[in-house]
């Protein structure tokens, strides 16, 4: 739709057919910020809405999807009791918005790309489905693709493909690609699917919570954290519930997750509170399981192609990484070929965009690890994710203050402090054994926090529980060089005020 605004002729190929069924579904501020943005910069109102729930509702009403107010996390012991705990050591409850209006949504996928293809059709894209594609020949000035729909030969000539077709995607295999790894990442596994009559989780003894939660813990993305993987739960407004597990290999064989709906069970029998929340759910489609869920392909881009970052590489589901590194580089692609179409340095720029998102997929993969190496000490778990945190709502902020240059990188990953902060305090993390190392590795992360908190993440009053808080904002202006009153215009825009 961005290229087409630009005055390119385009057109969309896709393998299957809409409505599909996909997972990746969870949105987060910042995937929601980007999304408006790039529906603002290239003139796209159709899709602002889809950046909130409250328009989203308005809008589409007929286009399901999830309320998400947070994030929630429990820590358990596969096989024990979760033990009540009024200091609230085994959970981490993060807001992401003050009400629903403004909060963030769970995607449909089918519902969601359908409406996304229409939006395309409606503009005056060619759209053509139920193609398979074989081959990519770059002619020196066009690339020729070929393949096969509904039996027949058929080809394409463009001038430059951007691919969009995931992990070890077309190009990937068309040009066999190299794979590459991701530095001290652990290999992983998953199993996934939608299920109906899912119960909530606050109905179950012990997770109603005492006192004001930041947000109802189910209206979130759901993290059940155990030794070597976790579980997610994503709830839909049409009564489907997507649910999850990522493991480590180690974790993963015990539970023998290619066993499917049977791995599923032995899985969440051993944790009391889930095993209730699905004592009557039923699966919608098989369980699918991913033998090898991370993955980064050795080349981003070439002369005349370019993988958008969900084809060039993923990490995990864990804190809904893939969204937002997928929309930024959709908006670094845009800017490129807004200015450099048809100038000399296309190359260099497209080497660039390749760096970037190389580097961004690496720091990712630095704090994936980092937790993947912690979910046994919760304490270290929960201090390592408000860097995520206090990143994402530091650029947040910036962006929405028009100062995008304050935090250009996904992470902050080549922010001049809190970068190299995060790489020292990952490496660290991946080699904690006594509770020492990790008491004082915790009181390095607040250290490195506090610079770019926004959130008052820092403030260890609030155990555990983190809403939203207007104050935290004022009180930081400073970081994001803002004044009270900016700060004021800031949350007035945003529809803070319900
Ligand atoms: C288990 C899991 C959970 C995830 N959870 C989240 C999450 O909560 N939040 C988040 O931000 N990200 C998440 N992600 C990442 C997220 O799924 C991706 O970032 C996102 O799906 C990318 O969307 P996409 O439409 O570009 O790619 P996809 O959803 O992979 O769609 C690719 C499309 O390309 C088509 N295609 C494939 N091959 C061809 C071909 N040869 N020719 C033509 N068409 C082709 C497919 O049919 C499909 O329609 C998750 C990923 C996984 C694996």
């Amino acid at each position: 739709m961005i290229a087409h605004r630009m005055g390119r002729s385009v057109i969309l190929l896709e393998r299957g057919q809409h409505p599909r069924v996909v997972v990746g579904e969870s949105s987060t501020p910042l995937s929601n910020l980007l999304l408006e943005d790039l529906a603002t910069r290239y003139n796209l109102p159709r899709l602002s809405p889809l950046s909130k729930w409250g328009s989203w509702q308005e809008h589409f009403p007929n286009t399901t999807c999830g309320l998400k107010r947070g994030f929630t996390f429990y820590h358990h012991q596969l096989g024990h009791p979760d033990a009540p705990d009024p200091n609230r050591l085994n959970q981490l409850l993060v807001a992401a918005s003050p009400h629903d209006r403004i909060a963030d949504t769970h995607w449909y996928r089918a519902d969601f790309d359908e409406l996304l293809v229409h939006e395309a059709q409606t503009l005056g894209l060619e759209y053509v489905d139920e193609v398979k594609l074989d081959k990519f020949t770059d002619q020196g000035n066009a690339v020729l693709l070929e393949g096969k729909k509904d039996g027949h030969d058929i080809a394409f000539h463009a001038r430059f493909v951007v691919d969009a077709t995931g992990p070890r995607g077309f190009l990937h295999r068309a040009l066999h690609l190299p794979e590459a790894t991701l530095p001290d990442y652990p290999s992983t596994q998953a199993l996934y699917g939608h299920f109906s009559n899912v119960s909530r989780l606050d109905q179950e003894p012990g997770y109603s919570g005492l006192g004001t939660l930041p947000y109802p813990i189910d209206d979130a993305a759901v993290h059940h954290i155990f030794d070597g993987g976790w579980i997610w739960v994503l709830r839909f407004n049409n009564g489907v519930t997507s649910a999850g597990v990522a493991a480590r290999d180690d974790a993963a064989a015990p539970l023998c997750l290619s066993d499917g709906e049977a791995a599923w069970k032995r899985l969440i029998d051993s944790i009391p509170a889930i095993k209730e929340q699905f004592a009557d759910a039923r699966t919608e489609h098989p369980l699918t399981h991913v033998q090898r869920l991370s993955f980064l392909s050795g080349r981003i881009c070439g002369e005349r192609w370019a993988l958008l970052p969900s084809a060039a590489g993923f990490v995990d589901p864990l804190l809904s990484t893939g969204f937002p590194l997928t929309l930024l580089g959709i908006s670094r692609l845009a800017e490129i070929f807004e200015h450099e179409w048809n100038s000399p340095d296309l190359s260099i720029r497209l080497r660039d965009y390749a760096t970037q998102t190389r580097e961004e997929l690496f720091a990712t993969s630095r704090l994936i690890a980092s937790l993947y190496a912690n979910m046994n000490n919760f304490p270290v778990f929960t201090a390592l994710s408000l860097l995520y945190f206090a990143a994402a709502s530091y650029s947040e902020t910036a962006r929405r203050l028009k100062k995008p240059q304050l935090a250009a990188s996904f992470l902050l990953h080549d922010h001049p402090t809190f970068g190299p902060a995060c790489r020292n305090l990952f490496e660290r993390a991946l080699h904690v054994c006594i509770e020492k190392e990790s008491d004082r590795l915790i009181e390095d992360i607040l250290k490195a926090v506090e610079p770019i908190d926004v959130a008052g993440l820092c403030n260890r009053e609030r155990h555990n529980w983190y809403p939203v808080d207007p104050d935290d904002l004022f009180r930081s202006a400073h970081k994001v060089g803002a004044t009270r009153d900016e700060i004021a215009d800031l949350l007035r825009s945003c529809g803070f005020q319900q």
